[in-house]
């Protein structure tokens, strides 16, 4: 498998730290309202990375944060003249539920800074005592970036560059600072602030810390993956970086992953610009899934333009699928107990073929708008064969190779299906106790409800049995 790092620049082999097994972590939210659908690409892509490595038969440990203590957040609270925890805790559920729409799994561990300020108080102690880290006259904790010679690697600045950059600008409030490029570790607490009293002063931690501190807890001082949106590059992954390879002497990360932007007209969408729509909005209108199979045709190191015309082309695509699932279900139900003839037995050889290219797809950096391609090829040949009166076992590994590849970009097969097929028992449950009660014209009326959902029945000697015209 290789995946691009934004540390080399390059796609790499992946080789994990321990055979077998993945350690990842992806910054998530900052929970002050409904996530955007900006926000949820990274959710639908690295789900879909646990998701392929599970399906290769790795065990992932997956941690994802909630940001749960921030300016924005306190800012709401105040607003709403409630504690900042109602807010978070309130956009926590929210954003899971979200989650669950796009059939995004819940990760292994879903920490939040709040609960971890015992980890980030120890952190910032061993960041000190080492020289990386400083307490300013009214408290605040810096770090101190000239003491960390690495800095820059993951954005690929430079720092002597960086350093000269930075001199130009003052930024008021700052000026305690020994040099304009360190950053926050922890900051004394404002009036009606949530905060945490600590060696150097009642305060609470800045955000870079909580990620560095998050993942040594849940994942340990190294992990194999990172990811998160493009935008975390800079300055919040190699802040990240500085902080725990200083404080733990080890290399943090081994592949850095980040997701390329989702744009509206060609701007990142973001609340700033106040060009977004929730994922709330969104499910008003189509089944997230639609959303997911969307943001899956795109390459995720690829902008994605959000569109009608996009999200309709996906609805389709998705239909497509779904539509070749359901004729694969009707035809178990008529399949034969046989051998494969010579024309299933080669569509069968087809299949493999057309695993094979779905997995090259995935393995070259998750390249889900190609497996996509080759997903839609399988469904193809799986429509083209079956006639109805097919062979048991090539039924069975057509819609189990069907299955298997949908449920690793997160496609749900068997919902829609139930919804159908728990409509049509219920009217024949009704159709039954109406004709035991002679009621012969709701009998009919149910027949012919039936038959405009394109549901034929056929009273047979074991029971009513039924088909798609
Ligand atoms: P935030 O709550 O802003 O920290 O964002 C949470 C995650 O969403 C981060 O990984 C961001 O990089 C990502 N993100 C935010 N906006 C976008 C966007 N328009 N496209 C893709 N990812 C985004
Ligand atoms: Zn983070």
């Amino acid at each position: 498998m290789k995946i691009f790092n934004t540390l080399s620049k390059r796609k790499e082999e992946f080789v994990p730290l321990e055979p077998g097994k993945v350690r990842m972590y992806v910054c998530g939210p900052t929970v002050y309202n409904y996530i955007h659908i900006g926000n949820a690409r990274p959710m639908i892509v690295f789900d879909t990375v646990r998701r392929y490595f599970e399906y290769k038969g790795y065990e992932v440990n997956y941690v994802s944060n909630f940001t749960d203590v921030d300016d924005k957040i306190i800012k709401k609270a105040m607003e709403e003249g409630v504690d900042s925890e109602v807010i978070s805790e309130r956009y926590i559920e929210e954003c899971k539920k979200d989650m669950a729409g796009m059939n995004v799994r819940p990760a292994t561990t879903h920490p939040k800074a709040t609960q971890e300020i015992p980890g980030m108080l120890e952190m910032i102690r061993t960041l000190i005592d080492k020289g990386h880290a400083y307490v300013a006259k009214d408290g605040t904790v810096y770090f101190r970036v000239s003491s960390f010679q690495e800095y820059g690697k993951l954005s690929h600045k430079n720092l002597d560059e960086m350093m000269s950059g930075f001199r130009e600008i003052k930024v008021t409030g700052e000026e305690n600072k020994e040099n304009p490029s360190d950053f926050v570790l922890w900051k004394p607490k404002k009036e009606g602030e949530p905060s945490w009293s600590s060696p150097w002063c009642e305060g609470r931690p800045g955000w870079h810390i909580e990620c560095s501190v998050m993942s040594k807890r849940y994942l340990g001082e190294q992990i194999d993956i990172h990811a998160g949106g493009e935008d975390l590059i800079f300055p919040h992954h190699e802040n990240e970086i500085a902080q725990s390879e200083a404080a733990n002497g080890k290399t943090f990360a081994n592949y850095w992953m980040h997701n390329a932007f989702l744009n509206i007209d060609n701007r990142k969408m973001s609340k700033s610009l106040g060009n977004f729509f929730t994922v709330r909005e969104i499910s008003e209108k189509y089944d997230l899934q639609v959303l997911r199979f969307f943001m899956l045709s795109a390459h995720y190191r690829s902008p994605l333009n959000f569109s009608a015309e996009l999200m309709e082309a996906a609805k389709n695509g998705l239909e497509r699928i779904l539509t070749a699932v359901d004729r694969l279900k009707d035809a178990a139900r008529t399949a034969e107990d046989r051998e494969m003839n010579a024309r299933e037995l080669a569509a069968a050889d087809e299949v493999k073929t057309l695993v094979t290219k779905y997995e090259a797809a995935m393995d070259d950096d998750f390249n889900t708008a190609d497996a996509i391609a080759a997903l839609f090829e399988l469904v193809k040949l799986s429509n083209s064969t079956l006639t109805g009166t097919d062979a048991k076992e090539f039924v069975a590994y057509m819609t189990e190779t069907v299955e298997k590849l949908c449920d690793v970009l997160g496609i749900i097969t068997g919902r829609r299906m139930e919804s159908l097929e728990d409509a049509v028992e219920a009217l024949i449950v009704e159709r039954q106790a109406a004709r035991k009660a002679k009621n012969f014209a709701r009998a009919d009326e149910i027949r012919s409800q039936l038959s405009d959902m394109g549901i034929i029945l056929e009273d047979t000697r074991e029971g009513v049995k039924w088909k798609r015209a």
